[in-house]
């Protein structure tokens, strides 16, 4: 359900309607917007419609959702929402780069790839210190060392850093030196992981999982939403298909159509997509030109000795020819870079 509320509104109506809500035993969840102010309403909605909400000042209209998903649809919020990761806004005019190894491998590796993304315009810098790898024995990640690599090189670069939590258990920790979590494409549907998220405020980066589709990826960012916390940046990686010339499909469509469906801010990442740096450029224009808000690419400076996704890698000069050619498509298509 979610109310509307009218434009000229008091924030002691709002306090009213939230009280009057909980008090139904129901969760309110309020979303300001520029033109209109909403509330939406977590739970059992039946113990609503005996309500009769319309009589409350301040109240415009009470709708219902027939979506399986609500704080996460455009129903619930028209306008798009833009997600800031410190001072860099998803979501907004300009298409966000977030660049950087698949996996943080050493202090020198970071330190020199983030002083070359961040040369090339890279405005947040990504990294992974827990790596959910298919094989118990490749490697791991390096843990909290990995995590204080990609903090310290983050403040001397000024990028925002964005790393994976894998369980609930490491919240605590990659709370405390990055600036946004990334849940990846195999823990998509980790619920528990997804409700500890949520109870914090720091963004989200949720990866579409390989076989999920995107009305599951939707109720995935709807348990991180409906915790409070709002700050959620969907991500389409490729799903997997019949085809094998990649490494998985990159749905293109899942961007267009999560913008039609949801206010959320979606990104691309190419690099885990196609499996293959010299794919990485042109799949990067096309997410662009298909409305895209920001990408994620993966970088290494010896992508022949990378410890983790070495083949879809570029090395920091194809990185640079990268943001000048997708710079081109998306001032083409009234964005910035
Ligand atoms: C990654 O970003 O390095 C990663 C493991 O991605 P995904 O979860 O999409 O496979
Ligand atoms: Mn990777």
């Amino acid at each position: 359900m979610i109310i509307v509320l009218k434009p000229d509104i008091t924030e002691k109506q709002i306090q009213h309607i939230e009280e009057r809500i909980k008090k139904l035993g129901l969760k309110p969840i309020l979303s300001r917007g520029v033109e209109r102010s909403l509330i939406g309403v977590i739970g059992e909605e039946d113990k609503l419609r005996a309500t009769p909400l319309e009589a409350i000042e301040g109240v415009e209209k009470v709708m219902a959702v027939l979506k399986p998903y609500k704080l996460a649809s455009r129903d619930f919020k028209r306008e798009s929402s833009v997600v800031s990761i410190k001072d860099v806004q998803v979501g907004g005019k300009s298409i966000v780069v977030m660049a950087g190894p698949c996996s943080v491998e050493s202090a020198e590796l970071l330190s020199e790839v983030g002083h070359l993304i961040k040369k090339a315009g890279a405005k947040i810098l990504r990294g992974g210190a827990f790596k959910p790898r298919t094989s118990p024995y490749s490697f791991q990640g390096l843990g909290e060392e990995g995590l204080k690599y990609l903090k310290k090189v983050g403040s001397k670069e000024g990028l925002p850093v964005v790393t994976e939590v894998m369980d609930p258990r490491q919240i605590a920790l990659v709370d405390k030196y990055a600036d946004a979590f990334q849940i990846g494409a195999r823990n998509m549907q980790n619920f528990d992981l997804l409700k500890e998220v949520g109870k914090t405020k720091k963004p989200v980066v949720l990866k579409r999982g390989m076989s999920a589709t995107i009305k599951d990826l939707l109720m995935s960012a709807e348990y991180i939403l409906s915790e409070g916390n709002m700050n959620v940046i969907l991500c389409e990686r490729g799903i997997r298909t019949f085809e094998d010339a990649t490494r998985n499909t990159l749905d293109l469509s899942a961007v267009a159509v999560i913008k039609q469906l949801s206010h959320l801010p979606v990104i691309v990442d190419p690099s885990h997509a196609t499996g293959k740096w010299d794919l990485v450029a042109p799949m990067s224009m096309a997410a662009i030109a298909a409305g895209c808000d920001g990408l994620m690419i993966e970088v290494h400076t010896n992508p022949e000795e990378a410890l983790s996704d070495g083949s879809q890698s570029l090395k920091p000069e194809k990185f640079e020819e990268l943001m000048n050619m997708t710079k081109k498509v998306a001032e083409a298509v009234g964005r910035l870079m």
